[in-house]
């Protein structure tokens, strides 16, 4: 057997490896449920006023895992904060 054709056997399996780990990667991630929210007391309380800008239709978030959540959707659009509300 040829050297290169000893380099070209490892560069395949090297190769075969990295596909079959991205595989079982993907697979994983398809197959795991989304990671549950964290408890409660990992919340943070956040008092934030949103606004539809399509219906108008406003809503009060008063809880979020973090103090800057992404705003919520409504009507396809990400609603539009108000003004928070400090009190
Ligand atoms: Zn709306």
């Amino acid at each position: 057997m040829e050297f290169s054709t000893v380099i070209w056997v490892l560069f395949g399996l090297a190769i075969g490896a990295f596909l079959w780990k991205t595989g079982i990667g993907m697979l994983r991630s398809f197959t795991t449920p989304l990671p549950a929210p964290p408890p409660a007391g990992e919340m943070r309380r956040v008092n934030l006023r949103y606004r539809c800008s399509v219906c108008g239709v406003e809503l009060k978030l008063t809880m979020a895992p973090d103090e800057d959540p992404p705003p919520p959707k409504h009507c396809l659009e990400e609603m539009e904060l108000v003004a928070p509300i400090f009190e």
